[in-house]
């Protein structure tokens, strides 16, 4: 999942949030999300921008809180959510159910991707893996199918004329049942405003997306399968 954002806010490779250069970062090991400019060496937060920003959070634990959000019975409390996600603090689970609960699973909420100037990013992947308390061998894999606003930082002014670059806007994700094209074009009509235009992998679950009134570009990419373990 991190790969997909880090492609999603920069499809035509990292660009440095400070000096605005474009070029491979230093990644760390033990910081996942951030990356250090090798000219300015100033760090960049592959979440800025979204509704994981500024959060110590690694990036697993947000899409497995999606899952549990858009799996879940209705009214799971706080402390039942800490216990699924092995958090040590009631204060942060309760952020990130609330920043979920807010942002990015509400069925009533406008769909994203309006603007002439954005696309969207849509893909889906399999999360899952050995549920709490289950015990070994225990597989519950869900699919969840995400979109991604994909916008344009504005220009400050000609000075900082390379400064513009990509970023993640508004985020949806949903439980999906299938990879088919009932189920995936189901999922981009109800959180992706009609005429948008939206870049996804070539499979053919999104094939028909220009009949269902959108503009469709193929990325041409791999499919890919996020299994979020060591949750056991
Ligand atoms: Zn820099």
């Amino acid at each position: 999942m991190q790969a997909y954002l880090e492609r999603a806010r920069w499809s035509d490779g990292f660009i440095c949030d400070h000096c605005g250069l474009l070029g491979e970062p230093y990644r760390f090991a033990n910081r996942p999300g951030v990356f250090r400019c090798r000219h300015c060496t100033r760090d960049t937060s592959l979440t800025a921008g979204t509704v994981m920003e500024r959060t110590h959070t690694p990036l697993s634990v947000w899409f497995w809180a999606a899952y549990l959000v858009a799996s879940q019975t209705p009214g799971m409390s706080a402390v039942q959510f800490q216990r699924q996600l092995g958090l040590s603090r009631y204060e942060t689970a309760f952020q990130i159910l609330h920043k979920l609960r807010a942002g990015m699973v509400r069925p009533d909420q406008d769909r994203i991707g309006g603007k002439p100037e954005e696309h969207v990013e849509a893909d889906e992947a399999h999360v899952g893996g050995r549920t709490r308390g289950k015990g070994r061998g225990v597989h519950d894999m869900v699919l969840v199918a995400g979109a991604v606003e994909v916008r344009q930082r504005k220009l400050a002014g000609s000075r900082n004329k390379r400064k513009s670059g990509r970023y993640a806007g508004r985020v949806r994700l949903a439980l999906v049942p299938d990879r088919s094209a009932r189920s995936l074009g189901g999922f981009i009509e109800r959180t992706v405003a009609p005429g948008a235009t939206i870049i996804t992998d070539d499979w053919n679950g999104y094939a028909k997306l220009g009949e269902r009134g959108y503009g469709h570009i193929g990325r041409g990419s791999k499919h890919a399968i996020f299994a979020l373990q060591g949750r056991a």
